[in-house]
């Protein structure tokens, strides 16, 4: 089974959209699961205090490393995989999605304020991982993304095994269109080779679309593509 644990300030806002669907089938079924800590417990004094100022000045408030110690240690897991979510990190992609997916268990920490004290991620031997060029004000949404990501990728979660193979960056490449019924709508067309029932055709149409979207969208996966 696969396991993922969750530090965090905001302990009610989880499992969220990870508790529906087809995630909320296979966790009543086993086959992940979701431990939802509340850092705060960790915070020895009565005001359960978290957050502190930084030393040498500046804005904001960071979570303590000695709280934060304390909340990890006491949910150690052999072996786990700690990241904390930070815009600072490696950026998180499909490819690390699937080495997560190969992990027995993670832990994600999800910061607050200004960040935490420095000294917890190397004391923990923490991985910092950023869903993007871009500021959350907290790490639950990055932490989403992440389990979100890794969910579809663990056999037997997903109804249909092959639809992850076609995916978008499965293939180094985006997704080729796709259409539905009706046939024809507000005037539009459904391609046509689309129903030629000619597989090998089909199969060309959609490479080639997929090609031209990624060189036209995403130069950079195109170069890469085509180095590969
Ligand atoms: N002062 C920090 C930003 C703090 S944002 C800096 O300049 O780097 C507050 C929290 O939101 C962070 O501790 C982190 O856990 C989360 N967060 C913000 N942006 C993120 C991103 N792009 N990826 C992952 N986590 C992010």
């Amino acid at each position: 089974m696969w396991q993922a644990q969750v530090f965090t300030l905001y302990p009610e806002v989880f499992p969220g959209p990870l508790s529906k669907g087809l995630y909320g089938k296979a966790l009543s079924k086993n086959l992940w699961n979701l431990k939802i800590i509340n850092i705060r417990d960790a915070a020895d004094d009565k005001h359960k205090t978290v957050d502190d100022t930084p030393y040498g000045g500046g804005s904001g408030m960071l979570l303590k490393a000695d709280v934060l110690a304390k909340s990890l240690d006491q949910n150690k897991i052999k072996d786990h995989k700690i990241i904390y979510l930070s815009p600072r990190g490696k950026k998180f992609d499909q490819d690390y999605a699937q080495q997560l997916s190969k992990e027995k268990s993670i832990s994600l920490i999800c910061g607050h304020f200004e960040g935490v004290d420095e000294r917890i991620l190397s004391t923990r031997n923490i991985e910092e991982i950023s869903v993007g060029d871009y500021v959350l004000s907290g790490g639950e949404t990055a932490a989403f993304v992440i389990i979100d990501t890794v969910l579809r990728l663990l056999p037997g979660i997903l109804g249909n095994e092959n639809s992850k193979v076609d995916e978008s960056f499965e293939n180094g490449l985006l997704e080729y269109p796709q259409y539905t019924k009706p046939q024809i709508w507000e005037k539009k067309a459904v391609p046509e080779v689309l129903l030629s029932g000619d597989h090998n055709k089909i199969k060309h149409w959609r490479l080639s679309q997929s090609e031209a979207i990624t060189r036209d969208r995403r130069p950079d996966l195109w170069q890469k593509y085509k180095k590969d």
